[in-house]
């Protein structure tokens, strides 16, 4: 389990530093099987929970997908960032399943020191 708390870890300070240095290393350290065929590659045997979760960091990056993952600032949630120009920013504006409205609290936030730093008008 502290392993996969980890794994998690370094796998978080990948995306939030827009690398993917950590996942190599763990790749080294447990390296994984590939074949190859017409439908792409498939990974070999059975992995462990650790293995599958570093064969969906595999196929992500393969995919050039792994560039839409996004750490959320406030909270550190990891998302997919499925906007069209890849710049979402917060976990999500409103609370719920998919966050915790942090974009939401952050916008609060601006706008209460905003109005702090303004001089009373008269
Ligand atoms: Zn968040």
């Amino acid at each position: 389990m502290a392993d996969l708390v980890r794994l998690r870890d370094d796998l978080r300070a990948d995306v939030e530093g827009r690398a993917c240095g950590r996942l190599d290393s763990w790749l080294e350290q447990f390296p994984q099987t590939v074949r190859v065929g017409e439908g792409g590659i498939a990974f070999r045997g059975a992995g462990t929970a650790r293995e599958e979760i570093l064969r969906l960091a595999v196929e992500l990056v393969l995919e050039q997908r792994w560039r839409r993952l996004r750490a959320c600032p406030d909270c550190r949630w990891v998302f997919y960032d499925q906007s069209r120009n890849n710049s979402r920013t917060w976990c999500s504006m409103y609370a719920g399943e998919t966050g915790r409205a942090c974009g939401s609290i952050a916008k609060v936030k601006r706008m209460r020191s905003k109005k702090a730093t303004q001089k009373p008008e008269g």
